[in-house]
C-alpha cells in the first residue's frame, strides 16, 4: 500500500507514466503528474485519478531536458504537497535510425530527455529525499540498453546511462534510506511502440510468447515505490518476456 505516500511521475500523462500513476493512485498515493505533451490529456489522467480512487493529483508541464525548469517545477511540487516519497523517471523519448546515417541533433535529444532528464530529475529531488530520510527513485531504462539493439545508438546509451546513474544514486544515497532502482522494459505496446511494425519479430524471441503491456510495468514499479523492496537498491528489473535473458 501506498496510502500517505506522494508519487513525482514524469511522462505520466500516457502510456507507462500513465499506468504507473493510476496503479499508485490505486495503491492510496497522491500523485504529481508531470507531462510535456497536450494539457488536456493530463488534465484527464489527473481527473480519472481524483474521481476513481479519492487522492489528490496534480499536473505540472515540464521539459526534463531542462535543468532549471526541472528544478522550478520540483519547488512548486514540494509546496503543493509538502514533499514526496517516489520519484519515477519514465519521461523518454526515441529517435532511431542506423548509425552512419544518424542525426547529431537526434543522438543529442535522446540524451538529452532520457539520460540528462533523469539526471536533472534527481539532482532536483535530492534535497527533499535528503530531508526526509527516505525516498523510492525509479528510473525506467530499456532492455535495448542490455541487447545494444540495431538502430538504437542513441537510445541505447541514453538506457545503458540510466542503469549506471541508477547504481550510482544507489550507492551515494544509500545511507540516507534512499533506494534507486531501474526497470528495464521489452516491447511494451504503447504509442512508443504502435509504428515499429516488428512485434512478429520479436514475438519469435519472447519466451512467455506475448508483448507486454503498461500494467506489466506497473505492477513491477509499485514493487519497487512499495515497502516490500525496502532491501532492494541499485537493481534492474527486466520486464520483457524473458526477451533478453
Ligand atoms: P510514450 O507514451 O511515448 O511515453 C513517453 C512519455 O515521455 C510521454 O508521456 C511524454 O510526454 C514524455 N516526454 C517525452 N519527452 C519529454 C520531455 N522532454 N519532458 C517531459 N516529458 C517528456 O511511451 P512509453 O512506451 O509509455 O514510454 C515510457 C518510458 O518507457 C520511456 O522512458 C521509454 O523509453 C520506456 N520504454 C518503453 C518501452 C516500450 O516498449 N514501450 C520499452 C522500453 C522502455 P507527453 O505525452 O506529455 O508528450
Amino acid at each position: 500500500m501506498l496510502s500517505g505516500k506522494t508519487a513525482v511521475i514524469t511522462g505520466a500523462s500516457t502510456g507507462i507514466g500513465a499506468c504507473i500513476a493510476k496503479k499508485y493512485a490505486s495503491l492510496g498515493a497522491q500523485i504529481a503528474i508531470i507531462y510535456i505533451g497536450s494539457p488536456e490529456i493530463a488534465e484527464n489522467v489527473k481527473n480519472e485519478i481524483t474521481e476513481k480512487y479519492g487522492v489528490r493529483a496534480e499536473i505540472y508541464y515540464c521539459d526534463v531536458s531542462d535543468f532549471d525548469r526541472c528544478r522550478e517545477t520540483v519547488k512548486k511540487i514540494t509546496e503543493d504537497f509538502g514533499g514526496f516519497d517516489i520519484l519515477v523517471n519514465n519521461a523518454g523519448i526515441t529517435r532511431d535510425s542506423l548509425l552512419v546515417t544518424m542525426e547529431e541533433t537526434d543522438f543529442d535529444s535522446v540524451i538529452n530527455v532520457n539520460l540528462k532528464g533523469c539526471f536533472n530529475m534527481i539532482k532536483v529531488c535530492g534535497r527533499n529525499f535528503l530531508k526526509r530520510k527516505y525516498g523510492k527513485i525509479i528510473n525506467i531504462a530499456s532492455v535495448s540498453a542490455m541487447k545494444g539493439l540495431a538502430g538504437q545508438a542513441n537510445y541505447a546509451s541514453s538506457k545503458a546511462g540510466i542503469i549506471a546513474l541508477t547504481k550510482v544514486t544507489a550507492r551515494e544515497l544509500g545511507s540516507r534510506n534512499i533506494c534507486c532502482n531501474a526497470i528495464a522494459p521489452g516491447f511494451i505496446m504503447t504509442d512508443m511502440t504502435k509504428d515499429l511494425g516488428k512485434e512478429d519479430e520479436y514475438l519469435s524471441q519472447i519466451p512467455l510468447n506475448r508483448l507486454g503491456n503498461p500494467e506489466d510495468v506497473a505492477k513491477v514499479a509499485a514493487f519497487l515505490a512499495d515497502e516490500a523492496s525496502d532491501y532492494v537498491t541499485g537493481e534492474v528489473i527486466r520486464v520483457d518476456g524473458g526477451y533478453a535473458m
